[in-house]
């Protein structure tokens, strides 16, 4: 096991990440850039390093700064979270040949995945259904107009180096196709520094539904069921849910059992996530997150698993904690991102929390790096925190989170706790009938403030 390991991310996920590390034993150094002297996950770590200015480019991105702050503390493993440098597969290469322990795959796994075009190969090679999409990357109109006209409009094109929903556009007819062509390989240069597309079918009405898996990296792997992410804005996750109210037991079995098939043929090491879409019966690979991922905690609740602990393990070359046969699943949880953003035009809401009270009581967790007093810097990701309830069933565990959401306090910022409120009350949520395309919906209904 290792002796120290250093957290290379911020806020809630640090925290997250520190946790499991003082309950093994293991020591913990936190990094941090100027803007962030003040975070929780600095004052909770047993050493902090200052990596530099709040550009992430300056600092968390920063890997001979990272590397020095490994080596200043002596630390012998690196957990990168999520988002950062968690799906650089340089990085973690770089690791390797430092001989610092990445937690997390090997980078030659983050970097077949990492090329969406190059993981929907490798996905249909290992038995995994895929969107029917064009084979390999498109470079010209023509051909753009060619492989759409012989899978039929709408059709959505994509960054192969896409992520965060980012360099994506949909083509509803013909005529749409050579604008949404050029703007998606615009905003994929500008965003990736790769103008790299793909086409895919455009689905209409799936839902977002993904499996957890864990692979020792000596070819045992095992899936933890799933996660039901379809309650998204522009192509970002708010809710997600496990299990999803579309599956039931033997689909659940048959889609477990094939990603973790596919995980076993290549040895995977670590978390990772398979996404697909769920659409009239049919799931579609999408894409795998070789890390850990935000909404990690809604498996944890089902489970009783610590995925975290899990991935420490692993990367210390031990073997998976559970067999399949020994993962069960018990009741039902639902996360809320909890978002410094105004809930109705989500614009971000950075400032000082000068009141926090978080809800408690049974089957409630609140994963967050902030506390009352604390300035939100204008530099990250607006995420501040997740509620995450679980329940023995999922009327359970609405009822819980309606009473958990008018319980939740926060005093000085806005945040995305209204909208939650609202939307948990809703019929359909309630009943869970609705897909990716829901909540941009019912917001194009409402009336911005
Ligand atoms: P990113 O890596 O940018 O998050 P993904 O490929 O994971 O991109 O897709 C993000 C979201 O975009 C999906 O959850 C879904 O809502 C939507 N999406 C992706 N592919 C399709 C598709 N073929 N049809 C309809 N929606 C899609």
């Amino acid at each position: 096991m290792f002796d120290k390991v250093l957290i290379a991310n911020r806020g809630e996920i640090a925290l997250r990440i520190q946790r499991a590390c003082k309950e093994l034993g293991i020591a913990t150094v936190a990094v941090h850039s100027t803007a962030d002297a003040d975070a929780m996950h600095v004052r909770l770590a047993d050493e902090s390093v200052c990596i530099g200015p709040p550009p992430a480019s300056e600092s968390y991105l920063n890997i001979p700064r990272l590397l020095a702050a490994c080596e200043i503390t002596g630390a012998d493993a690196i957990h990168p979270g999520y988002g950062f440098l968690s799906e650089n597969a340089r990085f973690a290469e770089i690791l390797e040949e430092h001989d610092i322990t990445f937690i997390g795959p090997t980078s030659e796994h983050i970097r077949i995945m990492g090329d969406k075009i190059e993981a929907k190969e490798t996905a249909k090679r290992l038995g995994i259904p895929v969107v029917p999409g064009s084979d390999g990357a498109i470079t010209d109109d023509v051909q753009a107009m060619r492989v759409a006209k012989s899978m039929g409009f709408p059709v959505l094109i994509k960054a192969a180096a896409g992520g965060g929903g980012r360099g994506m556009k949909v083509a509803r007819s013909a005529e749409d196709l050579e604008v949404a062509f050029r703007t998606a390989r615009a905003e994929a240069k500008a965003a990736f520094g790769d103008d790299s597309v793909y086409l895919e079918k455009y689905l209409t009405h799936p839902r977002h539904i993904e499996i957890q898996v864990f692979g020792d990296g000596k070819g045992n792997a095992i899936h933890l069921g799933e996660r039901d992410c379809s309650l998204q804005r522009r192509h970002q996750k708010l809710l997600e849910e496990a299990p999803s109210p579309a599956l039931n037991a033997a689909q659940r079995l048959k889609i477990g059992t094939t990603v973790a098939n596919a995980m076993k043929k290549i040895k995977y090491r670590g978390a990772g996530t398979v996404e697909f879409l769920y659409e009239d019966g049919e799931f579609y690979f999408i894409e795998m997150n070789t890390r850990l991922q935000v909404e990690h905690p809604v498996t944890e609740m089902i489970t009783g698993l610590d995925l975290v602990l899990e991935q420490i393990r692993i990367a210390s070359g031990g073997s998976l904690s559970v067999t399949q046969e020994e993962v069960t699943f018990s009741g039902h949880s639902i996360e809320c991102r909890i978002n410094a953003e105004n809930p109705k035009n989500f614009r971000p809401s950075p400032g000082k929390i000068t009141y926090w009270h978080p809800p408690g009581g049974l089957g409630v967790r609140v994963d967050s790096g902030v506390y009352q007093g604390y300035r939100i810097p204008p530099n990250y990701d607006s995420l501040i925190g997740k509620l995450i309830v679980h329940g023995k069933n999922r009327n359970e565990c609405l009822m819980r989170l309606r009473r958990c959401l008018s319980e939740f306090v926060i005093d000085g910022i806005e945040t995305t706790i209204p909208l939650f409120t609202e939307l948990v009350r809703h019929p359909d949520i309630a009943n869970g009938v609705y897909d990716i395309h829901w909540l941009e919906r019912y917001l194009s209904q409402q009336p911005e403030s």
